[in-house]
């Protein structure tokens, strides 16, 4: 094959999706879906539900089909849904956003991260911090806007980062520290401390905090805390996140971004060109989501916990020390047990459709090469299905042992 060059090769690198042989690979969540499909086996490793969100939000969309909400909607975003942002941002954490210049509507969180590098990366001396391991996004969009990427490795079991790692990363070269909290793959939910951190090493240094929240909804105990909310930090934060995850509907790919004024025009400047505008009828339906009562945010967290607690069960009875997740749709798993010699959890998760009838991810997946071995034996696994489905789980992993 001859080489392409440009863009799509440093992506492709970035993203470790180029092979030995110069070729594109499917990321790790589509590979693992196929695995299942294919082999039919019980698939835990890429993050949707198994059922269907509000049924208040399902059918606002069919009625914005059917009302002919189907042409292009406002470059920034449907007004409706502007305002229940804005709403949300008010009603959960106190925040006041302006939701006609304080708001951009995006094709999910995806295109919010990608559409932010972009906009705020000026070349390849800009540093952009990154707490690995780390959403596979992350790095191919850092390496598409040309600039380096700089790890705070999150540790095994708690996967807190570490005080001392952090002050080592943030300097005046960083332009973006971006904090995936509640965190995939590890379930993860910053301390008070690390939060407060990362927004006094912003501020020393100058840097923008880009910050992705799709879980914000899936915290297990109290409630999620965005970085904007704390002292002096909003005017140099952008938030993001989507409803991709919160109402069940990640097909969808609505997300958002809040941000002062001067940075949604400098992001909105690229993201008109990528996507331009997208989801209308979908737009007006997760206005509706975002305005439910507050026993549906509370009891999509309540229901996710009970469920990671028994996938976490499960594991356990099966062989593996597993870590305890605050939050996100993810449990990560020791596999030491079940590696033969030589062999690391990608192994493990290849063999396990054949072994046990389960797919899950391994966490080198979210991990650059040179830095994997700390995380060689763990896998990811997500919580985000039907009871029934992790009982079934539970019970093929518990065949591992034997
Ligand atoms: N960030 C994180 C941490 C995610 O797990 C995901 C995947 N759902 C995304 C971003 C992408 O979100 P969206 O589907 O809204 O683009
Ligand atoms: N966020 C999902 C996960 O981490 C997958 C999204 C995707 O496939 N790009 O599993």
């Amino acid at each position: 094959m001859r080489e392409i060059p440009g863009a799509w090769r440093r992506t492709a690198i970035g993203a470790g999706l180029l092979d030995g042989h110069g070729r594109a690979a499917p990321t790790i969540f589509a590979e693992m879906s196929a695995l299942a499909a294919h082999t039919g086996a019980i698939n835990l490793g890429q993050g949707f539900p198994d059922e269907d969100g509000p049924s208040d939000v399902l059918d606002a969309a069919r009625a914005a089909i059917a009302h002919g909400v189907n042409q292009y909607p406002p470059g920034l975003g449907m007004p409706a849904l502007r305002h229940a942002i804005a709403a949300h941002q008010q009603r959960f954490y106190g925040l006041q956003v302006d939701p006609e210049r304080e708001v951009l509507v995006t094709a999910g969180a995806t295109e919010a991260l990608a559409a932010t590098i972009l906009a705020l990366v000026d070349g390849p001396d800009d540093e952009i911090v990154v707490f690995e391991p780390y959403y596979d996004a992350y790095a191919a969009l850092v390496a598409l806007a040309g600039a380096r990427l700089v790890p705070v490795p999150l540790a095994w079991p708690t996967f807190q980062p570490d005080i001392e790692a952090l002050g080592r990363a943030i300097t005046d070269r960083t332009r973006l520290i971006l904090v995936n909290d509640p965190h995939n793959p590890t379930g993860a939910v910053f301390s008070a401390e690390a939060r407060a951190e990362i927004v006094r090493l912003a501020d020393r240094h100058g840097a923008i905090i880009v910050t992705d929240e799709v879980y914000e909804h899936l915290v297990f105990d109290g409630s999620h805390v965005p970085l904007a909310s704390l002292p002096g930090a909003a005017e140099r934060t952008v938030s993001i996140s989507s409803a991709g995850k919160t109402f069940s509907t990640t097909g969808w790919k609505i997300g958002w971004i809040t941000a002062p004024a001067e940075l949604v025009t400098a992001i909105l400047s690229v993201k008109q060109f990528l996507t331009y505008v997208n989801g209308a009828p979908f737009q007006p339906a997760i206005a509706v989501g975002l305005a439910l009562p507050d026993a549906f945010f509370t009891g999509a967290a309540d229901a996710l916990k009970a469920k990671a607690e028994q996938l976490g069960s499960g594991l356990r009875a099966a062989g593996f020390a597993v870590s305890r997740p605050a939050g996100s749709y993810f449990t990560v798993a020791d596999a030491d047990p079940f590696l033969g010699p030589d062999e690391d959890a990608a192994d493990f998760c290849r063999a396990l459709p054949a072994r046990a009838g389960v797919v899950a991810i391994p966490l080198t997946a979210f991990v650059g090469t040179e830095r994997s071995a700390q995380y060689r034996t763990l896998v990811r696994f997500a919580a985000c299905k039907k009871p029934s489905v992790i009982a079934e789980a539970s019970q093929r992993l518990a065949t591992l042992a034997r």
